[in-house]
């Protein structure tokens, strides 16, 4: 995709786009926009586009704006939105993060139930059962 519609604005900012990028669910966004509104809420959980409540988990920068890429302020705006799309971008980083987190978890379930004095907080009970189910 080349870009934005034309005649279309950003659903945010309501004016042309600047550094335009589509989100997974299609919608085109300034990239400065779609940060600005990601950094209103958790930094650790992915927006949710204002248009369609799709979350957002790729941003894709139009060309045009990758061609412009000599310019600090659109620089600016792709890191971050490579960063937004490291964090929440691809099923596959999800899956291994998983993995990483289950050892962990199962030494610590085992760890438990030597220690029977000690009963497994449910949370801890409840994240292995997530853990072991997803994969
Ligand atoms: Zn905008
Ligand atoms: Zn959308």
């Amino acid at each position: 995709m080349e870009g934005p519609p034309a005649n279309d604005v950003c659903s945010i900012c309501m004016a042309r786009f600047e550094v335009p990028c589509q989100a997974n669910c299609s919608h085109w966004f300034c990239g400065k926009c779609i940060m600005q509104y990601w950094q209103h809420g958790p930094t650790f959980l992915p927006c949710k586009c204002p248009l369609c409540r799709c979350q957002i988990t790729l941003l894709v920068p139009g060309e045009a704006s990758l061609r412009e890429r000599r310019n600090p302020a659109v620089a600016e705006v792709l890191e971050n939105i490579e960063k937004y799309n490291r964090l929440f971008g691809g099923q596959t980083r999800g899956v291994r993060q998983r993995f990483q987190d289950l050892p962990f978890l199962l030494r610590r379930l085992l760890r438990e139930m030597i220690t029977p004095s000690r009963s497994l907080p449910f949370v801890i009970q409840a994240r292995v059962y997530i853990a072991v189910k997803s994969i």
